[in-house]
Order: structure tokens, then sequence, then C-alpha cells
């Protein structure tokens, strides 16, 4: 996969392959003698490609979906299939292998390292895959490249606006070549034209072939997607396609002068 230099992912023969696919997905923490049902029962599938977000009011289970899909965490009960893999049964150790290869995380805090620089927290993850240090270089540069931050690899975080740095963290989730990223709140740090941008970013990213999920409380932000899933109590509300999403590009230009989102 990481071969790939320009491309973001995605053969056009499987386009159409779902690369998520849930059935009746349960999640139930233990809490002492009390059994909290996170999740009661989801049913989702989601094309390659496909740009969704998640939305739903607090305590929902949006994190605990979002965990599962990531790998982070596993169903107590239903099945997943990622990119046609039955990973609900998998333990630990093959969870994590298929985590590192095949998702990319963005999270609202940023979650850099301080101490190093932006091309150095792109690359970090390419030092665990255990990349050469000259693919790493040509790779974590590309990346910085693709979300507009060429000219800032040895900005350091502090050094670097909020939206800047939601970028950096963008491009380390593409420095491995997911199959698909996954944002929890990835704008909800960030101002109303801050968190514009990073939308442009990902329907970019998006616009590419990558499949996006991200998690929401804003029907502004979810308004750039192109489906709209809401739980509430752990289970699927409403599903709908959002036959024109809004264009971030557009929403930008009408703002100001177009700025060093495109270099
Ligand atoms: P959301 O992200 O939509 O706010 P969460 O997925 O975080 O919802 O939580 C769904 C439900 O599961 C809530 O009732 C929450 O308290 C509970 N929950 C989430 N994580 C844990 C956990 N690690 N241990 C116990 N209960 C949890
Ligand atoms: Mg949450």
């Amino acid at each position: 996969m990481l071969d790939q230099e320009q491309t973001v992912e995605v053969s056009t023969a499987e386009e159409n392959a779902p690369i998520i696919r849930l059935e009746r997905l349960k999640k139930s923490y233990k809490m002492g003698r009390t059994e909290v049902q996170a999740l009661r029962g989801v049913d989702l599938s989601i094309k390659k490609g496909e740009m969704v977000a998640i939305m739903g009011p607090s305590g929902s289970g949006k994190s605990t979906l979002m965990n599962i899909l990531g790998c982070l965490d596993r169903p107590s009960g239903g099945k997943y299939y990622l990119d046609g893999i039955s990973v609900s049964q998998m333990n630990k150790g093959e969870l994590a292998d298929v985590r590192n290869q095949k998702i990319g995380f963005v999270f609202q805090s940023f979650n850099l390292l301080s101490w190093m620089s932006a091309f150095s927290n792109v690359e970090l993850p390419l030092v665990y895959a255990g990349v050469s240090t000259e693919r790493r270089k040509k790779r974590a540069l590309w990346a910085l490249k693709l979300v507009g931050l060429g000219s800032r690899a040895n900005h350091r975080p502090m050094e670097l606006s909020g939206g800047q740095q939601q970028r950096v963290a963008i491009a380390r989730a593409l420095a491995t070549s997911p199959a698909m990223i996954l944002a929890d709140e990835p704008t909800g740090n960030l101002d109303t034209k801050t968190s514009t941008q990073i939308m442009m970013v990902l329907q970019k990213l998006n616009a590419r072939g990558m499949t996006i999920i991200l998690v929401t409380h804003e029907p502004d932000i979810a308004n750039y997607c192109h489906r709209k899933v809401v739980l509430r109590d752990g289970k699927i509300r409403e599903d709908s396609v959002n036959a024109f999403p809004l264009s971030a590009q557009e929403q930008l230009a009408s703002w100001s002068a177009p700025d060093e989102t495109e270099e």
C-alpha cells in the first residue's frame, strides 16, 4: 500500500464494495453490577469513498461506534466486516494489525507531540511501521503537501494555528495510506472558518477516493458530508443521503480570498 505516492487509495474496480458492514452490532460496558448498553443492534453499511457524518446527542453511542469501527475496541455482539474481513472475533493483536494497516485517526484535540516538528509527527507512524528513512521522508512530505502545509514541515505544533495543527494530524493519519479516516469531532476545538478549512481538506481527500467517517455535533459540519447517520440510545434513528453537500471550498471563497490552505 505504501507504494502509492500520488493517489490516496482505492482501486476503482472495488469502488462499490462496502468498506464497513455492521450487522446487529452491540456493545455493553460492565459497571460493577450494572451493564450499560451503549450500542443496541446497529446495522450499517458504508461504501468505499463515502463521506459520512455520525451525529446524535451526548451518550448516544457515537464514540463507542467509532472505537469499534477503528478496531480500538471489540463489540459485545453482532458482526463487523472491515474491507471484507471479519474483525469482530479477532484477538487484540490481530485487531491492532488491522488498525495499523487500515485506519487513520483524527481527534478533536489533535494529539500531536509538542516537542516534534510537523514532519516528525507525520513521519512517526511510518517509523513504527518499519518504513525506510528515505521512503518516510517522501511519504511525510507528500502528506503535508496534500493538506497544504508543505512549507510548515519544520514548525513545531506551538508555532502553528489550531487549524494547521489539525491539518498536520490529518497528514499523520494519511501517512500510512489507510483505507479510511475516522475523525471524532475533528472541528470541535476550532472556530467556524477554521472548521470550514478542515472540511475543505477532508472533502479534497474524499474527492480522491478516501472514505471518511466523522462524528460531529454541528449540523453545519454534517452538511459537508454526503450522508448523515443519527444515533440515539445506541440505535440508528436516521440514515439519510445529502444529495447536495456544501462545498467548503466555495464557502471559504465567499468569505475571503483563498489563503494558505492550498499551496
Ligand atoms: P457519545 O460519544 O455519543 O457521547 P459514548 O459512546 O461515549 O456516547 O457513550 C455511550 C454510552 O456508553 C453512555 O451511556 C456512556 O456513559 C457509556 N460508556 C461509554 N464508554 C464507557 C466505558 N468505557 N465504560 C462504561 N460506560 C461507558
Ligand atoms: Mg463521544
